[in-house]
């Protein structure tokens, strides 16, 4: 079977309880340079989908991502609504009315989240954000995609890459968002935007495995 949009909504259906998992460790990471919230407005805006999907079918891969997308933008709040929002907004315009998804698409998806991203909150790498997760997920998604890996290989790629991206914040100072206004005291911990984009690339990357 090809990943269809019956595939995409089951992975999502698994991210969403990915997300309810790890909300509190999501929380704790934004306790320590943010304002302690971005596990509960990511658990949020999912459990929003999760209820969405439970009375609508959407007929592609395309519509599954606008209406994760529009649902995270309602929802979710703060800078990362927004953001999210317009990553998965910015991956369902580049899925077209395509039935059924190869890693060619997956990795173009991925590239257009993280120009989406980066037109919408400025940020580059390196500034200590989502960004650092996403942006070297989507090069390697596209080296993957190039090499010829399917959807699961492409997402393998992508979050491997996403995971090495967001420990690697670590050390950063912020230079946009809330932990901006830390400064130095930024420094030696995690980004949880970043962290959270790793861990829903390795939460799509499982689902396609299996
Ligand atoms: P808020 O900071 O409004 O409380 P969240 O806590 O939900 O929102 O999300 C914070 C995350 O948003 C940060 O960890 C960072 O990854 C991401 N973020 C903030 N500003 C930007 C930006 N300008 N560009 C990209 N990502 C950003
Ligand atoms: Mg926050
Ligand atoms: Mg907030």
């Amino acid at each position: 079977m090809g990943y269809d949009a019956e595939s995409l909504v089951a992975a999502i259906r698994a991210l969403g309880a990915v997300i309810a998992q790890r909300r509190t460790e999501l929380t704790q990471l934004d306790q320590e340079i943010g304002d302690g919230d971005h596990g509960e407005n990511l658990a949020r805006g999912f459990s929003a989908v999760l209820t969405k999907l439970r009375s609508t079918e959407p007929e592609t891969p395309a519509k599954v991502m606008a209406l994760v997308a529009t649902t995270l933008i309602s929802t979710v709040g703060g800078a990362s609504g927004p953001l999210f929002g317009t990553a998965f907004l910015r991956g369902s315009t580049v899925l077209g009315g395509a039935a059924e998804l190869d890693g060619a698409l997956v990795a173009a998806g991925l590239v257009a989240a993280r120009d989406g991203v980066v037109a919408r909150g400025k940020a580059e790498l390196g500034d200590k954000t989502m960004v650092d997760a996403l942006s070297p997920a989507a090069d390697a998604a596209t080296k993957a995609a190039e090499a010829g890996a399917d959807v699961a290989g492409v997402l393998a790629a992508a979050a491997e890459a996403a995971a090495a991206g967001a420990a690697a914040t670590a050390p950063l100072q912020a230079r946009k968002g809330r932990a901006s206004y830390l400064g130095e005291r930024s420094i030696g911990h995690v980004d949880p935007g970043a962290q959270s984009t790793a861990y829903i690339l390795e939460s799509l990357a499982a689902s396609a495995a299996s």
